[in-house]
């Protein structure tokens, strides 16, 4: 997943792991919500593997090897439905049930395959609702059938899919659906269990109206026909996360041999045109850390209420259309979720608060993928204004959400806020690792990481293990165990951190100190070259607050307000906000109604809640802009003025 370029991603990462204790289910059905119990021994081997304290699932007995889905799509009822069929591996012998992830699901009947090949009616019972984890489904099954069978339905709030009017597509005609499956929404559109340490293949067959294209995290074809009928197959073994489905007003062109777009017509060739390079940064990865083994690599430009930069779904990346800003400038994204077929896909966390592992190595990856492409000063320029983002916010998180990861002898539970860090203190602690071993050595270390961990899903336990093996052990003297330990376990920005130089974004300092001192701008020739980066970095060196006649002055110089850059939009709107620059106000409001991406809006929302006319105005805004929010996106906001106006009582801050 990529919540931007910065690191503002949400404690969202969140949403979703943690440990079930392996009680067996009370008679009555009711929900026990998973945690490690007191006691649990959690330094045991293998205990941190099966601490997911987000998921009823007990992989330690049962285990999906794969899913067959047929689901309808039903744009009116806002619904899917139809079955899902598992084949299962009944790890224990003595095991008799399969406990299934939920949310929001009608389940209708359930069915198991007898050796004869015929099916029976299982008992089964669902619990009632837990807040965050949905709602526990425990089958019945003394036989330990090879396949079940569980029919069900979606509801029209299904957190994990979004459903759009025509009104709210760029086309205008067709209704869209899309899901958003991490952190732990699959649940609330297939029964799974919706953990990253179980991993299956899929098949699908998906019927919708004629006119609707389907895709899904799996071979697409783009030749398909549109006819309402698909068939889909994800033979690689994939977490429930990267479970992905998609249908509207949607065509395909190629942007290279093995990589395409998929958008809606009146976005698909701007969209072409931005992710150009595509195949190019495919080859480098390649270079770096080995085959691509997924087949086809495509993307999926998404209306601009998706709630995220990108989501790495396998075979098909679903990508924000706010990155889409015509000069290629924030297309290291694209490299983002493509990185991800290695680490995160190939190689997966065990649990989400190994999350590090996925998002750390992904925006290190990120970031040799852009300084290969388009060379070292703008992936200098990313890596600064990511660290300076973090260093600006690490001291104000919870010692716990400082560190990269959760030692395996604490107790995590389902609420307990995790690290926002993941993605560039991670990425830091590997380019550290870098400077210390040489990128040579660490770049082998790097792919023969990614080749010995293909297909598995593990906890940051076992990088540590592989790495002091493979890194430390193999060229001692360069990296001590507390040096490692610092960096996985301890707070704050390590005294170890290599720093990296940016003369560009100097030039931008000395710019806007000269700005500030008395009021000079810089040459309209100078930020003519600007790249959007330079752009994001002049802004964010600004005083919390400006006089309204220099934020008049910054913008007659360049139009900040009404900019189509939502980087730029995210950093401009809060400064005006808490400057008292009302004049800012509608096109702040109108910015926040069109985009939905949380990491673009969610800093200017934060900004008006503060003062009483700003709350008034993020609650109107917020109730017209609803309508084409993402479920992720509306909690967010909803918490925020909740909290705003009765601090504390609002309910629990959204998992996702
Ligand atoms: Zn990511």
């Amino acid at each position: 997943m990529r919540p931007s370029i910065l690191t503002l991603c949400l404690a969202v990462a969140f949403a979703a792991g943690c440990t079930p204790e392996q009680a067996p289910p009370p008679a009555d059905g009711s929900a026990s919500t998973p945690s490690a119990e007191p006691g649990t021994d959690l330094s045991e081997p293998d205990a941190a593997m099966r601490a997911d304290a987000f998921s009823y699932a007990e992989p330690d007995s049962v285990r999906i090897k794969d899913l067959a889905l047929a689901l309808d799509v039903d744009f009116d009822a806002r619904e899917l439905s139809g079955s899902a069929t598992y084949t299962l591996d009944w790890v224990d012998p003595e095991a008799g049930r399969l406990v299934l992830d939920t949310r929001d699901l009608s389940i209708e009947k359930v069915v198991g395959e007898r050796p004869d090949g015929k099916w029976d009616d299982l008992t089964f019972v669902l619990a009632d609702p837990d807040e965050r984890l949905g709602s526990k489904l425990t089958i019945a099954a003394p036989e330990r059938n090879p396949r079940i069978r569980v029919t069900y339905k979606t509801s029209p709030e299904a957190s994990g899919l979004q459903w759009l009017t025509p009104a709210m597509t760029e086309g205008g005609k067709a209704p869209f659906m899309f899901s958003q499956s991490q952190q732990i929404h699959a649940r609330s559109w297939v029964p799974l269990q919706d953990t990253p340490q179980v991993r299956f293949t899929y098949t699908a067959h998906v019927t919708a109206p004629k006119d609707a294209m389907v895709l899904m995290s799996a071979d697409n074809d783009p030749k398909a026909v549109r006819d309402g009928d698909y068939e889909f197959t994800m033979p690689q073994p994939i977490p429930s996360y990267l479970l992905a489905i998609a249908a509207g007003d949607l065509v395909f062109k190629p942007v290279g041999e093995r990589s395409g777009v998929w958008a809606e017509p009146a976005a698909i060739d701007k969209s072409v045109e931005e992710f150009a390079d595509t195949e190019k940064m495919i080859e480098v990865t390649e270079k770096l850390y080995g085959p691509y083994r997924w087949g086809r690599y495509d993307m999926l430009v998404l209306p601009p209420s998706f709630p995220y930069g990108g989501m790495e779904n396998p075979r098909l990346s679903f990508i924000t259309p706010t990155v889409i800003v015509g000069d290629k400038s924030l297309v290291s994204l694209i490299a983002h979720e493509l990185a991800h077929s290695w680490s995160g896909n190939l190689v997966t966390f065990a649990t989400p608060k190994d999350q590090w592992l996925n998002e750390g190595m992904t925006s290190y990856v990120e970031n040799r993928i852009v300084e290969d492409l388009y060379g070292k000063d703008l992936a200098d320029m990313e890596y600064l204004i990511a660290r300076n983002e973090l260093r600006k916010t690490i001291g104000d998180m919870p010692p716990q959400g400082q560190a990269l990861a959760i030692r395996p002898d604490v107790k995590v539970t389902a609420k307990d806020p995790l690290t926002e860090v993941a993605y560039d203190k991670g990425a830091w602690f590997l380019a550290f690792l870098e400077s210390r071993f040489g990128r040579e050595d660490f770049d082998t270390f790097l792919r023969g990481y990614f080749d010995h961990f293909a297909f598995q899903s593990i906890p940051t336990t076992t990088f540590i293990d592989y790495a002091r093996e493979n890194l430390l052990d193999k060229h001692p003297g360069k990296v001590s165990e507390a040096e490692l330990d610092e960096w996985i376990y301890g707070t704050g920005i390590p005294a170890s951190a290599p720093e990296v130089k940016s003369p560009l974004l100097e030039k931008v300092d000395a710019a806007r100190t000269a700005w500030l001192a008395d009021g000079t701008l810089p040459a309209k020739a100078v930020t003519d070259a600007w790249s959007t980066q330079e752009w994001l970095h002049f802004l964010d060196g600004m005083p919390a607050t400006l006089e309204t006649a220099q934020l008049v002055a910054l913008d007659e110089a360049y139009a900040f307000t009404g900019t189509a850059n939502g980087e730029v939009a995210m950093r401009w709107y809060p400064l005006a906000v808490r400057s008292g620059y009302t004049q800012a106000n509608d096109a702040a409001a109108a910015f926040l109604e069109k985009i939905g991406r949380r990491k673009l809006i969610m800093p200017t929302y934060a900004e008006l809640v503060k003062t009483p006319e700003g709350l008034k105005l993020a609650e109107t805004t917020f109730a017209r802009a609803r309508p084409g929010y993402h479920p992720i996106t509306t909690a967010s906001v909803e918490h925020l003025i909740e909290e705003a106006k009765s601090p504390g009582t609002a309910k629990d801050g959204p998992v996702d």
